[in-house]
C-alpha cells in the first residue's frame, strides 16, 4: 500500500513539473497515511526519485526514511493536523499565483470558478521565512473555509482528497491567477455579487465542478 501511495506521489510531483506549475525542486507534495504522510525530498530532482527516496513523517514532524524531507514538510503537517478532509497536499511556485502573491494579492471572485477553492475568494498568506512555524500559522490561517491559498513572496498551497484532485485543483487556481493579472494589466476587476457566489458555492457542494 505504502509502495503505491510512494509510487503515486512521485508520479503526480513528475506530472506537477510537466504541467509547468512547476520550475525544478522548488514544489513539493505529499499525501496522508496510516500514521502520518509521505513527503517528496528536499532538493531532488522528480524524475530520478524512487519510492525509497520518499519521506514518510509523523504528524509531529518526527521523520524515517533515508532522505531530508523537503524544507516545508512544517505547513504539510499543519495542514493534516488542522484539516481531516486533507488527504494529499500541493506547494509550488507557479508564475501568475507568484506574481499576485509578490503584490501581497489574493484573488478575489471575478470569475466563478473560484468558488473551486471553497470560498468567495483565494486569500494571500502573510509573509514569513519558509520552512518556520510562523509560515504554517499563515498559511492554516489563510485556509480557514478555503482548500488553497497564495503566499506572500513566494507560491501557492493547496490541499484535496486525492493527488489527482489536488493537481487539477493547482492548475485551475494558477489559471484564474494568470486571467487575474491579465485583468489587472488592463482595467478594474468586475467582482461577481455576494448572492451569486452563495449560488456557485451550493452548485459545486451539490454536483461538483468536473463539468462545470
Ligand atoms: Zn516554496
Amino acid at each position: 500500500m505504502t509502495e503505491m501511495l510512494r509510487q503515486q506521489l512521485i508520479d503526480t510531483a513528475i506530472a506537477m513539473n510537466a504541467s509547468g506549475l512547476n520550475q525544478g525542486t522548488s514544489g513539493n507534495l505529499s499525501i496522508r497515511c496510516d500514521d502520518g504522510f509521505l513527503i517528496t525530498p528536499t532538493g531532488m530532482d522528480y524524475a530520478g526519485l524512487a519510492p525509497d527516496d520518499i519521506v514518510p513523517m509523523k504528524l509531529d514532524g518526527d521523520s524515517r526514511g533515508k532522505r531530508k524531507p523537503s524544507s516545508e514538510w512544517r505547513f504539510h503537517a499543519a495542514i493534516y493536523r488542522h484539516r481531516p478532509e486533507a488527504n494529499a497536499i500541493l506547494h509550488a511556485h507557479p508564475v501568475n499565483c507568484s506574481t499576485l502573491a509578490c503584490l501581497n494579492k489574493g484573488i478575489p471572485a471575478f470569475h466563478y470558478m473560484v468558488a473551486a477553492a471553497g470560498g468567495k475568494d483565494i486569500r494571500c498568506a502573510a509573509y514569513a521565512t519558509f520552512g518556520t512555524r510562523e509560515l504554517s500559522e499563515h498559511v492554516i490561517e489563510a485556509l480557514e473555509g478555503r482548500k488553497a491559498c497564495l503566499m506572500a513572496h513566494h507560491g501557492l498551497t493547496c490541499f484535496e482528497r486525492d493527488l489527482p484532485r489536488v493537481l487539477a485543483l493547482a492548475v485551475e487556481v494558477e489559471n484564474l491567477a494568470d486571467v487575474y493579472c491579465r485583468i489587472l494589466a488592463i482595467g478594474d476587476a468586475r467582482i461577481l455579487a455576494d448572492d451569486e457566489m452563495d449560488r456557485v458555492l451550493e452548485k459545486f457542494r451539490t454536483y461538483g465542478v468536473q463539468d462545470a
